[in-house]
Parts: C-alpha cells; structure tokens; sequence
C-alpha cells in the first residue's frame, strides 16, 4: 500500500495506541477464569449507561440480538408488525422478524435519510384503522396489530424523533432506537428544551459493538440501554436462556451474552470515545469546507444536519450520480470508499415476500443507487481528505454528461 493510500478506516492504529491496556484486560481474565459475566460486564454496563444518559445497560453479543431482545421486553408479540424503513442494515429487519414480528416499512427524509414522520403519519392513518383494544392500530392489508417503530439513526445522525414520538404516543406504538451507528449522537428535543442521546429516547435501544462501529470490540459484542426496570430485567433474562437465576427459567431465551473480554476491552476504548467522535466531527468539518470550497462541484452536498442535530458520523456520506465509475475512480487512485447500502431492504430477495416494488419507497431507492461513503475514521488527517475530495472532484468532472440525469 503506497503512502497515498486512503483507507476506508483504521481499526490498527487505535488498539496498537492502547495495546497496553488491553492486554491487561486479557491477562485478568486469563488469570481470573472470568470469561462469562462478572465485574468486567458490570463495569462496562455501569460506564455505557452513564455515556447514554440512561439507567440501564445490557450487554450481550451482537447489535443483531441487542434489538431482538430490546424489541421482545418492550412488548412486540408473535404476529405484530413493526415498522421501519428501508435503507438501512438488514440486521434491524432480522431482528424485528426474529422477534416473531413482521417487517414493514416507511420512506425517509431526503435529506437526513432517517424516519419521515410524515410518511409514517400517512401509513398509520391510511394503511391501518384503530381497533378497540390497547393494541389499537391495525394494518389493514395484514390484519396484524402495529405495536412498535424501529428509527434508525443512520450514519451516526439521530432520526427526528419529537414527531416521531408524537405519533408513538398518539397511535399507542413503542420506540425502539436502532442506535448501533450512533453511539454519542445527540438530538435536540424542542418540546423537552434539552439535547438528548441516542439510546435515551425510546422505550429501549440497541447498540452495535461490530469493530468498524464507532465504539467497537475486538469481535462481537451489543447493548441494549432503557430507563426502564422491566426491560433491562426481561433483556438480562433473554441473554441467558430466560434465567432469573442459575438454572431456574421463567422463560425460554438465548445464549446472547457479551464476552466478559469484550466488555473489559469496550470499557478501555469507551473512555476514549468522545475523543473520537470528536475527532470525527473535526474530520467531517474539514470535508465539508473542501465539499463547499469555490471551484467545487455545486452538485456535491456535504451531509446535511438539521439544527436539532449532533452527529457522530459514523459515516460520512456524500451522493453522486454515477456512483459505480466514480468509486471506481477513486479506488483507482487509492482511495477506499463504501456503500450503506447499495440496496433497498424493501427490493432486497430477502424480503420478496413482502411483495413490495421498485417505486414503493422512492426516497430510500434514490439514496441506494447514489449514496457514497468517504473514508472516516478517527485519525484521519486534513491531507488525506485533500486526496479524497480532489480525486472525487476530478472523477465526478469526468463523468459529468455520461452520468446526465
Ligand atoms: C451494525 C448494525 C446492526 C447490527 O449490529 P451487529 O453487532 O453487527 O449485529 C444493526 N443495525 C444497524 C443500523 C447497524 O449498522
């Protein structure tokens, strides 16, 4: 790899920075036993609690299973369907199906590519009726009780989540956050008067540690964080084969703990999380200056962040008409890029039997064939970004009129 070289992200750099420290972690361990539960978890727990501002954290194995369980104790039954939206990873449409639930979707926003409340106001109004129980929104089409909404606070930006919680309230619905990318992002909630954090607004959150995550483990790990008692009980009790204690099983659960490893190694790095993402924002200003320079191509918007909004740019994710030539290009010139994601869930196999179209949700359609995500990473470096941004401009310049929309 030639020194120009842009990667995509750096996971060497940050845990050869701190070696040290997590091979104490593994050496407690190994000389502890204590490879399952114990202080390692409960400190980890403890710590990620306190940086989302909620009083619950429970760590188990995956972002995949944080949401699955997060969604199970929130209430979300056999039969439910669960709303969310299309361009997104398809571990939240799993989750929601492994919760025994079935999928559904609304468009996004054009422009912070999250929820749209109105599009979820019109599906509620005009695809369900209001039944008499408590569970009272049916969708009519399926018959099933609409019980929960899974935002996704997409590339480290949290949804708008006033008007989304509005409409919870109104239509009886839970908020489950989908928060794995969003780890320290924070919205400002003009009815509550306050910034508030990811994970600390619905009625439970799931946190993905995948090591490319913004606070990731060295392998699998996720967390589920609530301000509610029941939840996180429900949650420890799904982790662990639906124990309340050894061996006695109030219900069936899973084997979904975290490592007491991982959580020891993610206690390291939490404490060097708000650097990061602050390292981060720094990275995505010096883009956004570059992206917005005279002689740039007015075509190319920096992402947009609506006032309400803290990110933590988990991704930074610019559009482009002819995306394939244009990484190509860049890959071409040494420069790493990724798509998130190239494919609508709703036009994905996986869900054909959903029965859903090309032009179901054209917002989300759009995004899947035009958005491209620039290299970002903790430690990234202003000249490295003049490299991306220039070899971007030449490219986008070079397929103007073939790419002609
Ligand atoms: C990473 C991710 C997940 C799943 O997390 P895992 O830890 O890989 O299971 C879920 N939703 C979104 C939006 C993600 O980015």
């Amino acid at each position: 790899m030639s020194v120009n070289n842009v990667p995509f992200l750096d996971l060497v750099a940050p845990h050869v920075e701190l070696e040290e420290e997590l091979v104490a972690v593994f050496r407690k361990a190994i000389r502890t036993a204590g490879f399952i539960g114990g202080p390692m978890v409960d400190g980890l727990e403890r710590d990620f609690a306190e940086f989302c501002g909620t009083r619950h954290c429970v760590g188990v194995n995956s972002g995949t299973d944080a949401l699955r369980f997060a969604l199970m104790a929130a209430g979300v039954q056999e039969g439910d369907l669960v709303v969310t939206v299309p361009n997104t990873f398809i571990a939240t449409t799993e989750a929601i199906s492994q919760a025994g639930a079935r999928p559904d979707f609304v468009d996004v926003d054009e422009r912070t590519y999250t929820m749209d409340p109105v599009k979820l106001r019109a599906f509620l109004e005009t695809q369900c009726v209001r039944g008499e129980s408590s569970r009272n929104v049916v969708h009519l089409e399926t018959g099933r009780p609409v019980t929960a909404i899974v935002p996704v606070h997409l590339y480290g930006q949290m949804a708008d989540m006033d008007p989304l919680i509005e409409l919870a309230e109104e239509f009886h619905l839970m908020i489950v956050e989908d928060a794995c990318q969003a780890h320290g992002a924070e919205y400002f909630s003009a009815k509550e008067q306050r910034w508030r954090k990811a994970g600390s607004v619905g009625a439970a959150a799931a946190f993905s540690f995948y090591p490319g995550k913004n606070l990731g483990a060295c392998g699998e790990g996720g967390a589920i964080t609530t301000d509610d008692e029941q939840i996180a009980r429900t949650c420890r009790m799904l982790r662990e084969h639906g124990q309340s204690k050894k061996y006695f099983h109030d219900m069936e659960g899973y084997n979904g703990r975290l490592d007491s490893i991982q959580a020891g190694l993610l206690q390291v790095k939490l404490r060097h999380l708000s650097k990061w993402n602050g390292q981060r924002q720094q990275s995505a200003k010096v883009y956004d200056e570059l992206l917005s320079a005279p002689g740039a191509d007015p075509q190319l918007d920096p992402p947009f962040v609506p006032e309400w909004s803290r990110p933590v740019y988990h991704l930074y994710v610019v559009r482009v008409a002819a995306r394939e030539a244009i990484q190509a290009a860049l890959s071409a010139a040494g420069i790493a890029t990724g798509i998130h994601y190239p494919v609508a869930l709703h036009l994905s196999p996986a869900y054909a039997k959903l029965a859903y179209s090309r032009g179901s949700f054209p917002v989300a359609e759009r995004a899947a064939e035009e958005v491209l995500s620039l290299p970002m990473f903790p430690g990234l470096g202003p000249e490295a970004q003049q490299r991306v941004v220039a070899e971007l401009l030449a490219a986008t310049a070079a397929t103007v009129g073939a790419a002609a929309r």
